[in-house]
């Protein structure tokens, strides 16, 4: 007997990991609107919450300073006193007086107003000061929701437990801290399993009774280690000598093909019938370009850039976009990066753009609909740019585009960037500008307008989810998430013809395209970009060198008339597995 207990999960970063493990939490309070007599009671909570958070932050301040850690123990003695501000407290008092939002909502707003009105300002310290203030106000909101704090998520180095993970928190947590990632929700296409790809962090999501298991159920004793294998989603707590072992064989054999991989990095990839396929790679962050490169990719085929703007009080600002841009872009010397405009609301809100509720926020004002209300963020995005072109080639990709309107508004939003560049005198270079094909009806209506772009992006991950409606957060629908569905495989064929119709440049850079056997299905529809997490470039070329282009045709077309993604995903393992 040996105590060992495992769970399954889904697969959603390669690697193993093993070692102690830490339960990461850090909900989001949810903020609301109060009745009009409740507006006294609420001042009064609002007030005692901000006296707790500041006497806790002046019992942090004091613990840390008694361990020898002077400096930051000033940072969290500012903080308490930022706590007990009356311009902050008052702004929020007055929210809930004369706007009916309740604690929470109120202090998040009066919390970033007073954030943005501070990174605004010339003097940068006191710009520096505004995600302090960001971050007290949420305190006192989580102690208004009665969310427990954690003076610090990941003290040490640990497999990071969690329910889930928000996008912002896996960006965030310390990475040289973060042994691996077992999540019970989730999804492989989700953000932080995107992010975990995009760090080489193994991870395991969608593991169901993972936090209850490694608390002990039942009166036994909590799990004193945890491993995964994010390559079979194999949770394991305890694990046995002999399954240690195996784990640990499994991560040096990781290790020795990683190098292997290095060494093929520079071969192409073109099938054996000589059809070259150009593969790029999906980043994150400028620091993700040079480790892509170095793996083989040809350029960046999508850019995410939110990840710039979270955690944060206030926007970055042009000049700072165009430096992080600029060094993406230097980083592939000639070969193109591929930018890709703001995506907010769905999975990843942004703190100081506080949206409105939504009950569908996958069907709501995401990514490129926000245009209409704050022009300027895109406005701003798209100067920054023109500016990073000239230091290599630039593509601009607008997300969530639905039709010709939404490809319309982009062009435009552009020629209002150029006009203010050449008014205000700033250098700049020329972009490409494209789309991503990521709502089904931007392909259904394609002829419409692909004429007027350069070229279009087919974005798998969304594409799935509302071809299937299939939520990609959800894994109790993991059974219907399969990008190789038929249905999704004729938008992609549908995508490929109009492109080849108008001359428009089309690759795809969902998670598909990462995907040893789905990148076959995609070379065999047609597509001769692909763009996946740096991670999976070396498999992948792998894959289509080992392939006949011909063959791969033949299984396309027949694939569009498979019953099932399982049908179409046995049809190309099989040519997979011949190569
Ligand atoms: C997609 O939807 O396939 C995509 C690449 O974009 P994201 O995953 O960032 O939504
Ligand atoms: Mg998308």
């Amino acid at each position: 007997m040996t105590g060992e207990r495992r769970l399954a999960g889904v697969a959603a970063a390669p690697g193993v990991a093993r070692g102690p493990w830490a339960h990461v939490r850090r909900d989001r309070p949810v903020g609301g609107r109060i009745a009009a007599g409740d507006a006294p009671a609420e001042e009064q909570r609002l007030r005692d919450a901000s006296n707790a958070a500041a006497d806790a932050l002046m019992a942090l301040s004091e613990q840390v300073e008694a361990a020898g850690h002077a400096d930051e123990a000033a940072i969290f003695m500012a903080h308490a006193t930022l706590a007990w501000d009356p311009a902050l407290i008052e702004t929020a008092v007055a929210r809930i007086h004369e706007r009916g939002e309740d604690g929470i909502a109120a202090i998040v707003a009066a919390g970033a107003d007073a954030a943005a009105g501070l990174a605004a300002l010339d003097d940068e310290l006191l710009a520096a000061r505004a995600p302090d203030v960001v971050d007290v106000a949420e305190r006192i909101a989580r102690v208004l929701a009665g969310i427990p704090e954690e003076a610090d998520l990941l003290p040490g180095r640990a497999i990071v437990a969690a329910e889930d993970l928000s996008p912002s928190l896996t960006a965030t947590l310390p990475r040289e801290h973060m042994l691996g990632i077992a999540l019970e929700a989730g999804s492989p296409t989700a953000h932080a399993a995107i992010l975990a790809r995009a760090y080489g962090i193994p991870a395991v999501v969608g593991v169901p009774g993972l936090l209850a298991a490694l608390a002990g159920p039942g009166g036994e004793s909590p799990a004193a280690e945890l491993a995964l294998d994010g390559s079979t989603g194999e949770v394991v707590l305890d694990p046995s000598g002999a399954t240690a072992a195996d784990l640990d064989g499994r991560a040096s054999r990781l290790a020795e093909a990683r190098s292997h991989d290095l060494e093929e990095a520079s071969l192409s990839a073109a099938t054996r019938d000589g059809v070259e396929v150009t593969l790029l790679a999906n980043i994150g962050t400028p620091a993700e370009a040079a480790p892509a490169r170095a793996l083989g990719a040809r350029g960046v085929g999508l850019f995410r850039t939110e990840f710039l703007f979270l955690e944060r009080a206030a926007p970055p600002t042009e000049s700072e976009q165009a430096a992080a841009y600029a060094e993406a872009v230097s980083a592939f010397g000639g070969d193109p990066v591929t930018i890709r405009l703001l995506d907010i609301g769905g999975d990843k809100p942004i703190p100081y753009l506080p949206m409105p509720h939504e009950d569908n926020p996958f069907l709501g004002v995401r990514a490129l609909r926000l245009a209409l209300d704050r022009p300027d963020l895109f406005l701003t995005q798209l100067r920054a740019c023109h500016r990073a072109a000239l230091s290599g080639r630039v593509k601009v990709m607008a997300p969530m585009v639905a039709d010709a309107g939404d490809a319309a508004l982009l062009l435009d939003l552009d020629r209002q960037a150029l006009e203010g560049l050449a008014l205000d005198g700033v250098a700049h270079g020329p972009v490409e500008l494209g789309v991503m094909l990521e709502i089904p009806s931007a392909i259904l209506a394609a002829d419409a307008y692909f004429g007027s772009i350069a070229f279009a992006s087919l974005g798998t991950n969304d594409l799935t989810q509302y071809t299937l409606a299939v939520d990609r957060g959800n894994p109790s629908l993991e059974r219907y998430r399969d990008a190789l569905h038929p249905a999704v495989l004729r938008l992609i064929a549908m995508a490929v013809e109009s492109a080849d119709r108008a001359g428009t440049a089309l690759s795809v850079c969902g998670e598909m395209a990462g995907d040893p056997v789905a990148a076959l299905a995609l070379v065999g529809l047609g597509v001769r970009q692909l763009s996946m997490g740096a991670a999976s470039l070396p498999a992948v070329r792998r894959a289509i060198r080992g392939a006949h282009a011909g063959a791969l045709a033949a299984e396309g077309r027949a694939a569009l008339s498979d019953p099932s993604a399982a049908a179409v995903r046995a049809r190309f393992a099989r040519l997979a597995a011949a190569c």
